[in-house]
């Protein structure tokens, strides 16, 4: 059992606070990805859980071990870093071999772990090559290998794939994605790849400046973003946003139209590009940029004045300069308080 729990973790560097108390908890062999743009303190967060960093306040339990004082090596952790730290001038084997060594553990045992998780990231073959004549993605290979090997509880990940070209990126992911959940192990990855995010994770837990936004499911995450910052970090492109007026009989006016929407004083009106079709009445969109994806069609335009955008089937064809009628679905629109900038339920 490898449940993480972090309770309060604060840090301060100097006047800067860097995480402001933030509680999370991973369960056992969860796989959670930790997603927030550059600065946001996700980082941080993973390096006080390893022990590389001291919380300024708070708790980090593993297992049902309190560990916050704790080195790293007692952790029972396995890490892997965005510059990977694979020896070069070790041969693939001892590479993978490195921490079991330093456990003693014996040359049989030994053996078996680097044959076995060699055989699991397809790198059976470079055993006896020096590392230092691999490529990335072979030793980005090496570096999961090695800390597979180490048969950890919990592995913890800062942005391994982010030296990989983009094909390569593809592949390691989905293989990523399949070995851990067969390795049985507690994992947290760190990425500001919000595609990656969504591929890898049983849920996300979105930052921003040092919070937890909302940690959920992926799915739960794109369609019902907890706060108005979910929905602009997370989709490609991200959520619309307009602003909306309740009128007379109860009813919201957007843009000149109304629509159904919670029993509130002050809300603001958001739909995902994705969720509109052209129909006869709508949205006015007055289209600006027309940008044919293959399956889809980006348009950029205003509504209302304001930037919007909608992903259409790329059937129908649209030019810049023309207006026109986009209908969103009506249980895809969300609202949220203008003030506070969470979601509305
Ligand atoms: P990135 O994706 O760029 O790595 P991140 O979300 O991982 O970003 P962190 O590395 O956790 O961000 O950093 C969070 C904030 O804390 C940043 O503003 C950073 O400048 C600051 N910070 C991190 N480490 C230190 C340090 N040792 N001393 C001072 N400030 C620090």
């Amino acid at each position: 059992m490898a449940e993480i729990v972090i309770k309060g973790v604060a840090k301060q560097f100097g006047a800067f606070t860097a995480l402001h108390s933030v509680d999370l908890t991973i369960h056992d062999q969860e796989f959670m990805v930790l997603l927030g743009a550059s600065g946001c303190g996700k980082t941080t967060l993973l390096r006080i859980i390893a022990g590389l960093e001291t919380p300024s306040q708070g708790e980090v339990w593993i297992g049902g071990r309190r560990v916050d004082h704790l080195p790293p090596r007692a952790r029972g952790i396995a890490m892997v870093f965005q510059n990977y730290a694979v020896f070069p001038h070790l041969t693939v084997f001892e590479n993978i071999a490195f921490g079991l060594r330093m456990a003693k553990l014996p040359q049989a045992e030994v053996t078996r772990r680097v044959t076995r998780t060699a055989e699991l990231m397809h790198i059976e073959q470079l055993l006896k090559r020096y590392s230092g004549e691999l490529s990335g993605g072979q030793r980005q290979r090496v570096a999961v290998a090695r800390a597979l090997a180490m048969e950890p509880d919990v592995i913890l990940m800062d942005e391994p794939l982010s030296n990989l070209d983009a094909l390569l990126r593809l592949e390691m992911r989905a293989e990523l994605k399949g070995v851990l959940a067969a390795s049985k192990t507690t994992t947290i990855y760190v990425t500001h790849d919000q595609v990656e995010a969504m591929s890898l994770a049983d849920r996300i837990s979105v930052m921003n400046g040092g919070f937890i936004v909302q940690a959920d499911k992926p799915t739960q995450v794109y369609r019902n973003p907890a706060a108005r910052f979910v929905g602009s970090f997370i989709g490609n492109p991200p959520m619309n946003f307009l602003p909306a007026k309740r009128g007379e009989n109860g009813r919201w006016h957007v843009a000149g139209k109304d629509f159904d929407g919670p029993d509130v004083a002050a809300a603001e009106f958001a739909i995902r590009p994705e969720d509109m079709h052209p129909a006869k009445a709508g949205l006015e969109a007055e289209v600006r940029v027309v940008e044919p994806l293959g399956p889809h069609t980006l348009v950029t335009a205003q509504v209302a004045g304001q930037p919007f955008r909608a992903v259409l089937e790329s059937d129908r064809a649209i030019s810049p300069g023309e207006v026109i009628t986009l209908a969103p679905i009506p249980d895809r629109i969300r609202w949220f308080d203008p003030e506070t900038q969470e979601a509305i339920a």
